[in-house]
């Protein structure tokens, strides 16, 4: 199938998913579908784009800034993978949405990068929520010290949590991880802590998105579910 179907079907799928939610939900912004270009060449990425979706994701610094040279506003770019302090300025001039804040250090250089652009970054807190090692992001026993600390910042501001579910044979098992940080964040978002707009729950991939939307997710990072399994 090519792009410009398997998008076509995807976004009516969401559609539909989002439709069917429950009405708690509706205080939120509607479900959004970021395509995850990571390894995709940028003529893939424009058929995306002519298909109807309306905001990229990025995992790599450097593919982020080469990719976003050919394609510039014709959308909105998002930054999704492990990011390193010393990449952090390369890609605050483009980037909509950082959804991997982790750690206090990384904050601090996101912050002093806006500042210098007299930009305010928004950005999610990527919560380790499986607890697995092999995966990035604050266990989430340490989410709100980090969004306290993230509100003491000026050219930063909380717009929600992220995370990554285990990769299982039956979707149905994310649920609880999903559940987990959405009474995570709703947690958050009760503190009303100033200079933070707490509206996006960053969950669901290829493999688990319906189960994510149903527990509240309205960012949905998709790659395999777009472009095909990966090179
Ligand atoms: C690659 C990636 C995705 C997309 O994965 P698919 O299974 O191809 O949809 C989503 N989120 C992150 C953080 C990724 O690195």
């Amino acid at each position: 199938m090519s792009i410009q179907q398997t998008t076509a079907e995807l976004l009516q799928k969401v559609h539909t998913l989002s439709n069917a939610r429950r009405d708690y939900f509706s205080q939120l912004p509607g479900v959004k579908v970021l395509a995850v270009t990571k390894n995709q060449e940028s003529s893939a990425v424009r058929a995306a784009l002519e298909a109807g979706i309306t905001a990229i994701a990025e995992n790599r610094v450097q593919e982020a800034v080469k990719k976003y040279a050919d394609i510039k506003d014709m959308t909105e770019w998002h930054f999704i993978g492990h990011l390193q302090t010393n990449k952090v300025k390369q890609i605050i001039p483009f980037c909509h949405l950082i959804h991997s804040v982790d750690r206090q250090a990384l904050a601090i250089e996101i912050d002093n990068a806006a500042s210098k652009l007299n930009k305010c970054q928004d950005v999610l807190m990527q919560i380790n929520v499986s607890g697995e090692d092999t995966k990035f992001g604050l266990p989430p026993g340490q989410a709100i010290q980090m969004a306290r600390f993230l509100a003491s910042l000026h050219n930063i501001r909380l717009c929600g949590c992220m995370t990554i579910a285990p990769l299982v044979e039956d979707m149905e098992e994310t649920r609880p991880i999903f559940r987990e940080l959405f009474y995570l964040f709703q947690e958050i978002k009760s503190l009303q802590l100033p200079n933070t707009k707490l509206e996006w729950l960053s969950m669901g991939m290829t493999n688990d998105y319906p189960i994510a939307i149903e527990e509240g997710a309205n960012l949905i990072r998709i790659g395999t579910g777009i472009f095909g399994k990966r090179h």
